[in-house]
């Protein structure tokens, strides 16, 4: 990781080398990287002239609009800490969040400010909020200071502000997803995010040399790279494996305001993205579209996912569909700043259940009931270590996840004696019957294998005797059937009988998850 650059300032000065090519894409704006540098600097003095000091909190509450990266390098420029929000939540939990990260400033859209505006009197701290893109009472106009993007490359070269942040300053608070519980502020340092531009390069030359072939160099004069987004840029996987290696890298970034997979499929075409993916659900969703649509998808060269399970099936379709294009995987937290394991090409082709090896000089361990390491293949939880692991959580001094040096995952998971990774459930998702263990994942997957299936959800149903039973929820692709009698035998022939899930229930469409892409489970235990 000497290589990497050591501050996210760094990174952002580092971009400014790539001038005129286009960073930003979306809808009918495009900024090219010198007019995002601009737009950001005039922010970071104007969030200095209002009183913004180091160590300050500054909130993010956009959808992916190029507005986005300005605010976050300019609060990182000024020495602040930025505080990305989750744009699917509500009133309260954005005033839950504001007010344990004690944010002063909120820079928002239109649709955030909506929501917030009955929680600024609950919101002591906040003394400031931009709004993007309009206009409303109660809120300083952010293009009052910035201007609309055709504008940013018109705006004076302000200065770069003296506050050089040190490589372990603190710089985000990404909040975790809140899958088991309230959402958890991860202290990310500088150091932690400036990570990820390395993991890919990295990965890809361990594997070139584990294969025997040269490790290639990047070649300047390469046509520009491409890359679809359509993760949120306040997930890590957004912001620390997308926008923060684009902007090193010289990459274009093809933004969505939300997703929806039809107006992905022509943004690839007219971009010509080279990059597109996300969670596992948007790569289902390009396999299942891409048999209808007409459109020219030859320019893919990476289809990548990750942050929930990726069932083997995903990457053998993948494969089918889009030939050209390497599959890539990956496992990560909020709390190892996005990208901790990586997987890509060969490697995951011939391994399609694992997530791949820890990134180069990252370190993971298996962890058995005891505290003991477990020998490769046996199942216990996932401890990890590296320089993308955050030290701990804002507000929680007492967090016991994270203890000398190393995160206990809450994942279950295995290790082969190459060091590969396979996620085997999360440990509060894994249910016992009567006993015996029953990971979610394995029977999802087994699911998964069903040509009919597009989406699958295990759960457990309590039962008196035997504690817990599976139950499964099932979403059908387009013009396919499949009952609920099929469906059990087809899981039968695959797994023991105490996993073939007692119930299974049909969902007309793909299964409720929230931003980060992850079922949400809770919704789903209703239902039985
Ligand atoms: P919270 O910690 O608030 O309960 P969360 O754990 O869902 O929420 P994130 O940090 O967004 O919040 O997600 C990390 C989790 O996502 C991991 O612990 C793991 O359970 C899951 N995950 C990430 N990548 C993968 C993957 N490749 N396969 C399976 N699960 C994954
Ligand atoms: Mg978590």
């Amino acid at each position: 990781w000497a290589a990497a650059p050591p501050t996210l300032r760094d990174i952002f000065l580092g971009g400014r080398r790539h001038g005129d090519k286009t960073f930003l894409v979306f809808e009918e704006d495009r900024a090219s990287y010198e007019a995002f540098a601009r737009a950001t600097l005039m922010l970071a003095q104007d969030l200095i002239r209002g009183g913004v000091r180091p160590g300050d909190r500054v909130a993010i509450a956009m959808r992916n609009l190029p507005e986005w990266p300005v605010a976050l390098f300019a609060t990182l420029l000024t020495g602040a800490i930025a505080a990305p929000l989750n744009a699917w939540w509500t009133g309260p939990e954005l005033e839950y969040a504001l007010n344990d990260c004690g944010a002063a400033v909120a820079i928002v859209d239109q649709e955030r400010h909506a929501r917030l505006a009955e929680r600024r009197a609950a919101c002591p701290a906040l003394t400031r909020v931009l709004l993007a893109r309009a206009e409303a009472p109660g809120a300083e106009s952010l293009d009052a200071i910035i201007g609309p993007v055709a504008a940013w490359a018109g705006l004076p070269d302000a200065p770069v502000p003296d506050v050089a942040p040190a490589p372990d300053d603190v710089a985000t608070l990404f909040y975790t997803s809140g899958t088991t519980g309230r959402p958890k502020g991860a202290i990310g340092t500088h150091r932690n995010g400036a990570c990820g531009v390395m993991a890919h390069p990295y990965s890809q030359a361990r594997a070139c040399v584990r294969r025997g072939e040269p490790v290639p160099v990047p070649d300047p004069d390469a046509p520009q790279k491409a890359s679809l987004v359509a993760i949120p840029f306040f997930h890590v996987t957004g912001c620390f494996a997308t926008l923060i290696p684009a902007l090193w890298r010289g990459t274009r970034l093809v933004l969505m305001r939300r997703w929806d997979v039809a107006r992905a499929m022509a943004l690839i075409a007219r971009e010509r993205c080279t990059t597109a993916g996300g969670v596992p659900t948007i790569a289902w969703q390009l396999l299942e579209e891409r048999a209808a649509a007409t459109h020219d998808l030859s320019s893919l060269e990476v289809v990548t996912y990750g942050g929930a399970p990726a069932p083997a099936e995903l990457v053998r379709r993948l494969r089918a569909a889009f030939p050209h294009a390497q599959p890539s995987t990956g496992w990560g937290m909020t709390e190892t700043s996005g990208t901790f394991t990586h997987h890509q090409a060969e490697d995951y082709i011939n391994r399609p259940d694992s997530c791949g090896p820890p990134l180069p000089v990252c370190e993971a361990r298996i962890v058995g009931p005891e505290g003991h390491d477990l020998a490769p293949g046996e199942v216990g939880e996932l401890h990890v270590k590296g320089p993308n692991v955050v030290a701990g959580y804002w507000n929680r001094p007492d967090e016991t996840a994270f203890r000398d040096g190393w995160l206990a995952t809450g994942d279950l998971a295995r290790m082969d004696q190459e060091g590969f990774i396979t996620i085997v459930d999360r440990a509060r998702d894994m249910l016992i019957r009567g006993g015996e263990n029953i990971y979610c994942c394995e029977v999802e997957t087994a699911l998964h294998e069903h040509p009919a299936v597009v989406d699958a959800a295990v759960v457990a149903i309590p039962h008196p005797t035997l504690g817990e039973e599976p139950g499964a929820v099932v979403a059908l692709a387009r013009g396919q059937d499949a009952s609920e009698e099929e469906l059990r035998g087809f899981v039968a022939a695959r797994l023991a009988a105490f996993k073939v899930p007692v119930r299974i229930l049909f969902h007309d469409e793909i299964l409720p998850r929230n931003a980060n892409g992850k079922i949400l489970k809770s919704e789903l235990r209703k239902l039985f």
